[in-house]
């Protein structure tokens, strides 16, 4: 009986995620879901690429937590429009929460959404939000067997950013094993090792979101 409730709860989440999908394409936005364990450095790895991305592309942001409005506080210095998600306690972002979200901003003066999840990394893969492509962020204090550990976030992921790359030298991170476990979860995923500290592969980060505006474009205009 169980099983039959938590299905109904993801089919609902699919339609509300095809509609948030719909709206988007509609405005021209693509979406990204940024997914890891609290305290990965999500929300400072949006700060940082804001500066850089500011004469490219015109970018928004949802911020998901539990409790506060602190994360959007943080991105609102730095002039991107910026709405917080409170889920009351709940772990992880639905559809229909993202979907409430757009009606706060001006789909059309944007190019990129980043909507950043939950700290978790266990149940916000199971829910499509509508996003484009998602980036599952882990920091090197975590340890090197999160991709291991958490397969299914890593095999269901576009990209993975490694973060915090300045405290390798104090951490025992084996890179290899790391890069081993997601290799053969995800053979084709993207990886960026980057410091928001440092800058260090900041620019790489930038770039992602470049070429992802750019292929949104591009689709849109075949569409
Ligand atoms: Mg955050
Ligand atoms: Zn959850």
């Amino acid at each position: 009986m169980e099983i039959n409730v938590v299905q109904k709860v993801l089919k609902v989440n699919d339609e509300l995620a095809q509609q948030v999908r719909e709206r988007l394409r509609a405005a021209g936005v693509v979406a990204v879901n940024l997914i890891s364990a609290p305290g990965s450095g999500k929300t400072t790895l949006l700060e940082s690429v804001i500066p850089l991305l500011r004469d490219d592309l015109r970018l928004g942001v949802i911020e998901g937590d539990p409790e506060t409005t602190r994360d959007a506080e943080r991105i609102a210095r730095h002039g991107v429009p910026v709405t917080q998600i409170n889920t009351a306690g709940g772990c992880h972002l639905e559809a229909n929460l993202v979907l409430q979200a757009l009606d706060r901003f001006d789909l059309k003066a944007l190019d990129v959404l980043a909507i950043e999840n939950v700290g978790n990394m266990v149940c916000p893969v199971g829910f499509d939000l509508g996003e484009t492509k998602r980036v599952a962020v882990v920091s090197t204090p975590e340890g090197h067997d999160k991709p291991a550990k958490y397969p299914k976030l890593f095999r269901q992921t576009d990209l993975v950013v490694l973060n915090k790359i300045d405290l390798l030298p104090h951490m025992d991170f084996d890179e290899a094993v790391f890069d081993r476990d997601l290799k053969e979860l995800n053979p084709d995923v993207q990886l960026l090792r980057v410091s928001c500290r440092t800058g260090e592969g900041l620019d790489g980060w930038a770039d992602w979101f470049r070429r992802l505006s750019e292929a949104g474009e591009a689709a849109e205009a075949s569409a």
